[in-house]
């Protein structure tokens, strides 16, 4: 078992000043695997006061030091990748493949960034004007549970490329994963104070980040909820703010599309972290005529996946990351039956054998009405909803019709009909017929999904604002 018990503030592994402890437990059996002391406001002012110290300094790197320092990053994680994957697995349940995946897409952040290191991506002339692109400051960047390590990296990387020192407050319920990433930046061994990381909940140290005047960013990913309070908060101290939060994404499946090929890729995409994605895709759009061949297919493939112990290559379905968590779920099971949709896999209850972790069972349910709560809440669990829908018109209405906007996902036989449907889809980002991950193309939501854009140039152009000097 773990015990964690320091922050990495101003280059050192510090003792906290907060005191309550918070225990990790396994999700797949709910051993207990650490207890993290959580920081309070003091941990949280002196992580500030570190990054706003260090800032002057780094804001004035060059392009080159800064891209030896991301290297130097990139490095000193690609040493823990081992470690931090056994961890996504321990403490977030995550599956092995993806677990292994996303640590090395949370490397390579630290790659990517260094790509934007380009002076045109700094400098412009305007006129008269010579248009610097400035470093904004210290950056707040606040993380959810579910692959925590990808998002820390990866806005660690674009802030400290941009010429920020950062705050790091990774989700209460990662502390393990990030006490790794925390070893590994000391090892970087970057000027004190550029980056620091402390564990704590999001009220106090949270939002002490969130409201502090020294603050000039705040990158955060997590809850809608959440994201709401920053946003009001950020008003005080005209902080600009990128958030990306949930989402309740449409998959399309087009009147052309063959069964096999769009179910599997229904499912992909829908159960993306067992549906603990802000990007899954767990309203599925089926023509009406096809109704019942869709329902069919997806139920035989749906109680063909094998939940059990993530670690196990085998595993298709984890289990979800706490016991409250579960509960949760299980509500939104509950209402899609109390609401009168038809339950055609799955349901209340965990998978037999596996009573000691938090596992749902795949949940799919047909007949599901676009106002129910389980077509427009967000679930993060492996329930999907079946709507059909009666033609084009129809799929694109009943699609844009939730207060999110994350993702969305279309397949169908004929690429141009897919592409014209894409094109009318209130998403941040549109996948035909494949599940792609491109780091370096723009990544962020529309509605209640939150605004600004994270990774490549406009990831890292979003901790700067622009300067015009005349003369
Ligand atoms: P959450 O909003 O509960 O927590 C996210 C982070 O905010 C945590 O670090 C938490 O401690 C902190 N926090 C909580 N209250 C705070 C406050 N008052 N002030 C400042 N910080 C506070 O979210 P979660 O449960 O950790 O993650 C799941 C949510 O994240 C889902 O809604 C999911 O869709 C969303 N998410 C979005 C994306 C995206 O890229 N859009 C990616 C992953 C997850």
């Amino acid at each position: 078992m773990k015990i964690i018990t320091k922050h990495f503030i101003n280059g050192a592994f510090v003792a906290s000043h907060g005191a309550d402890v918070v225990e990790v437990r396994n999700p797949t059996n709910n051993a207990l695997i650490g207890r993290v002391t959580m920081g309070d406001a003091v941990d949280a002012e002196r992580a500030i006061a570190a990054a706003k110290a260090a800032f002057p300094a780094w804001s004035q790197t060059t392009l080159d030091e800064r891209k030896a320092w991301l290297q130097k990053l990139a490095d000193a994680v690609t040493e823990r990748l081992d470690d931090l994957t056994a961890l996504c697995i321990a403490e977030f349940g995550g599956l092995a493949g993806f677990s292994g995946y996303a640590m090395t897409q949370a490397r390579d952040f630290f790659v990517l960034a260094q790509e934007t290191l380009k002076p045109e991506n700094f400098q412009q002339r305007v006129n008269a004007a010579e248009v610097a692109r400035v470093p904004l400051g210290v950056a707040g960047l606040l993380t959810p549970w579910n692959g925590n390590p990808w998002f820390v990296c990866g806005k660690a990387a674009s802030a400290l490329a941009a010429g920020c020192t950062v705050v790091i407050k990774p989700s209460e319920l990662s502390a393990l994963e990030a006490q790794v990433l925390m070893e590994a930046f000391h090892k970087a061994g970057l000027p004190a104070g550029v980056i620091n990381v402390v564990n704590g909940l999001g009220d106090p140290v949270g939002n002490t980040i969130t409201r502090s005047l020294d603050v000039q960013k705040i990158s955060f990913t997590g809850s809608t909820r959440v994201g709401k309070l920053i946003n009001r908060d950020a008003t005080e101290t005209m902080k600009r703010v990128t958030l990306e939060l949930g989402g309740k994404s449409p998959t399309v499946i087009m009147p052309d599309a063959d069964v096999e090929g769009a179910v599997g890729f229904a499912l992909t995409v829908g159960l993306i972290n067992t549906g603990s994605a802000c990007i899954a895709g767990t309203r599925i759009l089926v023509p009406e005529r096809r109704g019942e061949e869709f329902k069919a297919a997806l139920k035989a493939a749906m109680e063909a996946l094998k939940s059990g112990d993530p670690a196990d290559p085998a595993t298709t379905v984890q289990p979800m990351i706490t016991a409250g968590h579960w509960d949760r779920v299980q509500g939104y099971i509950k209402k899609g039956l109390d609401g009168g949709a038809d339950l055609v896999t799955g349901g209340l209850g965990k998978p037999k054998g596996l009573e000691a972790g938090n596992f749902v069972k795949p949940t799919l349910f047909a007949n599901v009405r676009n106002d129910m709560a389980i077509a427009q809440e967000e679930i993060f669990g492996p329930v999907l909803a079946m709507i059909t829908y009666r033609d084009e018109d129809d799929a694109v209405a009943i699609a844009n019709d939730v207060e999110y906007g994350l993702h969305a996902y279309v397949y169908g036989a004929d690429r141009e009909r897919a592409r014209a449907i894409a094109n009318r889809l209130q998403a941040g980002r549109v996948m035909i017929n494949e599940l792609v991950d491109d780091p370096k193309a723009p990544f962020g939501g529309f509605k209640l999904s939150g605004f600004g854009r994270e990774f490549g140039v406009a990831g890292m152009q979003a901790f700067t604002e622009p300067r015009a000097v005349f003369g």
